[in-house]
């Protein structure tokens, strides 16, 4: 059985790829920053459906916490198999032109930085010649990387294009040590994190201008990131795949 780290995990995407992780029995460490309720039942929905579980309190952005995360993780399960890059956030729609110094820096951080630290360290514990026995990374992206996300959000939307571009430099770094590094790319998909950017409705009414003609379910992401992260996706690294009904 699988052993995974998901950075973000008490919530969205990342909460409903750990219950169906735990429903195939893996062992999922679940990192969140604020909301430990909420990480503590997403805890309680993986071993529900069958699998373990263990919350971390952890900011991305601070490399400590990130090394505590996976030192904890270690710890508690053993060596791992998958790390899924998932914790980002978004701000309220605006103009490049309006954006504060402030809010392009805490998105870079969190989006970026938190990213490349999260995947840093998969690439220090998982490779073959590391110690590690191989395994898979998947990032979080968005469908924003390739559509821009214009008088919305070009900030979040250049956040995932650095993913993407991981994604791809990463997959080729750690091709010959056991590990494949892709990336999912969600469009539109009814989570939380659109009301923490001030559009509680923006899946709904957005989400219906899909060629799919919906937003889409955090489950149906974590199908996918699933997917990924197992031996049936075995010939599959670098690869950016698109979860967004069309968009
Ligand atoms: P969400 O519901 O807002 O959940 C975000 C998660 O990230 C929460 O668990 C939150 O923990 C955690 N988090 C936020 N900042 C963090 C930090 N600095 N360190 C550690 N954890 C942090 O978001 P979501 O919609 O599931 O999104 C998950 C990922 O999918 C994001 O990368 C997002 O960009 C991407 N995505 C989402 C959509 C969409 O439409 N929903 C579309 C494309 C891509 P706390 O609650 O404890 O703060």
């Amino acid at each position: 059985m699988k052993t995974i780290v998901i950075t973000g995990g008490s919530r969205g995407i990342g909460r409903a790829t750990a219950v169906l992780a735990g429903a195939r029995g893996w062992s999922v460490t679940v990192n969140y920053t604020r909301d430990a309720a909420a990480a503590a039942d997403t805890v309680a929905a993986v071993s529900a459906a069958g699998g373990k579980a263990l919350a971390v309190q952890g900011d991305v952005t601070v490399e400590a916490d990130v090394i505590h995360l996976f030192d904890t993780a270690q710890a508690a399960f053993g060596p791992l198999d998958g790390v899924v890059v998932n914790a980002g956030i978004v701000a309220p729609a605006a103009c490049l032109a309006d954006m504060s110094l402030d809010r392009l820096t805490r998105m870079f951080d969190v989006n970026i930085l938190g990213a490349y630290l999260t995947a840093r360290e998969g690439a220090r514990r998982l490779p073959l010649d590391r110690g590690g026995r191989g395994g898979s990374i998947v990032l979080v992206s968005s469908a924003a990387s390739r559509l821009g996300s214009a008088g919305q959000y070009v900030d979040y939307a250049g956040t995932k294009g650095a993913m993407d571009t991981l994604a791809l430099g990463l997959s080729r770094e750690l091709a010959g040590q056991g590990v494949r590094v892709n990336a999912v790319r969600p469009g539109i998909i009814e989570t939380d994190i659109h009301a923490s950017g001030g559009q509680p409705d923006r899946a709904q009414t957005l989400g219906t201008t899909s060629p799919l003609g919906r937003p889409g379910r955090a489950e149906e992401v974590a199908e996918a990131i699933l997917w990924l992260l197992g031996d049936a996706a075995s010939y599959t690294t670098g690869a950016l795949l698109d979860v967004a009904g069309g968009r």
